[in-house]
């Protein structure tokens, strides 16, 4: 299904790009003594939080601080045999994640990092994402006069003004890389800049192309690559930074687009068509699949489709790739892609618009690791194997003795909490407790207005593991809609749906689906049920405050009708004392 749009309007004029690359700096603190430690945790607890500062740093944001460059570790670690006990290459959120969990199970903890701090999520993702859906979502809002009318208010009319909008997103990246930065200086980790590799076992070097006075070797008793991704290019697709770009070149905002091509339509690419046509650009969606929202449980994306895309300016192709994508000049030559058809793999269509916007999956940043010294291969994309503790496993499919890979590396599940909590899953194996994240208790959420979020399998994942498994009529779906909440009726956005899928056998709750205000912030229950092992029996009585949208799950939670002889609840109801 498609409609055309009016042609392309001219593009706007393109300020020159900005580096972000901070000079590369890194320091040395001693590693507390054990008498400190609870301090540390104390620390460690208070800054996990990325939006709050230590409470002992200035709060002003402090990305490229002069700091000394780490020659050394300072102290040996515990066992004295090694510098650290554990080493991290790359400081994203999962690396972020495992030094704090390390430091509070007493490790002395290093980690590499050669380019910026907070990785991905805090610079190029997350963090700058959201602080654009925040702005645009409220524009959209304010624009929305009927929805406002209806509450009995009137607006004039609502400009923005660009750059203050992208100098929000840049400086939120800004303050919470300080944040991460300096919960890991209070608790004692030591940041070495540079780029780091393995070339032993226990034995990394790190360096900085044009830096001498930076790097060395440093060796550990677990070395833990945490080295992310970045945006995958399919082939064909220039990039110029300016007409053609990828999210880390979008998150800057240095123009709307009258008219942008979104390549995927993924959570990024929903996310972006989000913030575009709330600022007023008109999106074209280039999807290789046959619907829109691959990957989502499809009535969730039809309602999705439904809500965010049909009454907004974007258009959409499915079934076709970008086979050619070549850059133009803003306001004088348009961007033109030719689209081929997948199946048929015949040149269809050649589309001329103001900018493109590839949001096409990211690809590992594994390069460079020097993986071959310790009998490693990475897979054909380039993904470190690991098994499910998250050691690293050699050619042969053996885990390799103390080496660890968590986060978009591995490929796994590539969202910022996943990494991070792969990373503690990992110490806690190394500090002798073997634990497995399930990954199907995850959840995920995008960000549009309204929120999609997920834990869990679709229904169509489910009902096919089901016929797998032999117990298909055992899968049953309960849903309700916020038509029916309170709270998002007095907020005038009824406009959402909640699903959950589970074994009315067993209780088991095989997957939650959410779209409607607040989406994000609702999954959390159902996956720390799912995490937890509760069944439908259990949340049943779980008691919800009135007026609330957590009142959307406990009507679709009460909503679940489980077999006659399906196992009673496992939670053990903490009753009140009798008087
Ligand atoms: C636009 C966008 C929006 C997103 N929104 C969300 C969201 O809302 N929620 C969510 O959960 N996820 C989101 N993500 C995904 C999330 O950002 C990633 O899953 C997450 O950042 C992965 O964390 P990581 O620690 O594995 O890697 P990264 O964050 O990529 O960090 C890896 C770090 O390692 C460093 N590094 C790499 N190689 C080396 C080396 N050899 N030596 C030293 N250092 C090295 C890199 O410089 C980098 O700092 C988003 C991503 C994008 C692009």
């Amino acid at each position: 299904m498609r409609r055309r749009l009016p042609p392309p309007l001219p593009g706007r004029a393109w300020p020159s790009c900005r580096s972000l690359f901070f000079s590369a700096l890194s320091k040395t603190q001693p590693f507390p003594s054990p008498s400190s430690r609870p301090l540390a945790r104390r620390a460690a607890l208070a800054t996990r939080a990325l939006a709050l500062p230590s409470t002992t740093s200035n709060t002003q944001a402090t990305p490229a601080r002069a700091v000394k460059a780490a020659a050394a570790p300072a102290a040996a670690s515990g066992n004295g045999k090694y510098d650290y006990d554990l080493l991290i290459i790359g400081c994203g959120v999962g690396g972020h994640g495992a030094a704090l969990h390390a430091v509070e199970c007493g490790m002395k903890v290093g980690i590499i990092e050669g380019h910026d701090i907070g990785g991905t999520c805090v610079n190029r993702g997350c963090v700058p994402s959201k602080a654009l859906l925040a702005a645009s979502g409220r524009v959209r809002e304010m624009k929305n006069e009927a929805h406002l009318k209806s509450l009995g208010i009137q607006v004039g009319s609502v400009t923005y003004d660009r750059q203050p909008i992208a100098d929000h997103a840049k400086n939120l990246a800004t303050t919470i890389q300080g944040n991460l930065q300096r919960s890991l200086e209070t608790i004692g980790v030591d940041i070495l800049r540079g780029a780091g590799k393995v070339t032993a076992p226990h034995t990394v070097k790190y360096a900085l192309p044009g830096r001498v006075d930076v790097g060395g070797t440093v060796t550990a008793r677990d070395i833990m690559i945490a080295t992310g991704s970045v945006p995958f290019v399919p082939p064909g697709i220039t990039i110029d930074g300016k007409t053609v770009f990828t999210s880390d070149h979008a998150l800057k905002l240095e123009w709307v687009p009258g008219w942008v091509a979104i390549i995927g339509s993924g959570y990024i690419g929903l996310e972006f068509s989000d913030v575009y046509t709330a600022l007023g650009s008109e999106v074209t969606f280039i999807e290789a699949m046959d619907d829109l929202m691959p990957g989502f449980d499809r009535e969730i994306a039809r309602l999705a489709q439904r809500l965010l895309i049909n009454p907004r300016k974007i258009d959409w192709h499915t079934g076709v790739l970008a086979t050619k994508v070549t850059p133009g000049v803003p306001g004088v030559k348009p961007v033109t892609i030719e689209l081929t058809d997948v199946k048929t793999k015949k040149v269809v269509d050649t589309l001329e618009v103001d900018a493109v916007l590839v949001a096409t999956g990211r690809a590992p940043y594994t390069a460079g690791l020097n993986l071959g010294a310790l009998g490693v291969e990475t897979d054909r994309r380039g993904f470190i194997p690991v098994d499910d503790k998250m050691n690293v496993l050699d050619t042969a499919g053996k885990p390799v003795p103390h080496l660890w890979c968590i986060g978009d590396a591995n490929g796994k599940y590539m969202l910022a909490h996943a990494a991070s909590a792969q990373g503690i899953s990992a110490v806690e194996c190394m500090a002798g407790r073997p634990r497995v994240l399930n990954h199907a208790s995850v959840p995920a959420a995008c960000f549009t207005h309204p929120e999609v979020s997920f834990v869990g399998a679709t229904e169509e994942a489910a009902r096919e593991a089901a016929e797998a498994g032999g117990y298909a009529s055992k899968v049953k779906v309960v849903k309700t809609s916020f038509k029916a909440n309170s709270k998002a009726l007095a907020e005038k956005e009824g406009d959402g749906l909640a699903k959950m899928i589970y074994r009315a056998d067993t209780g088991e709750i095989l997957g939650v689906h959410i779209i409607g205000l607040h989406a994000a912030d609702l999954i959390h229950e159902a996956s720390n049920a799912v995490a937890t092992g509760q069944t439908v029996q259990d949340i049943k009585f779980a008691v919800h405050a009135h007026p609330t949208l957590a009142e959307v799950l406990d009507e679709l939670f009460k909503g679940a009708h489980l077999e006659a002889g399906a196992p009673a609840a496992k939670a053990v109801p903490v009753l009140a004392k009798a008087a």
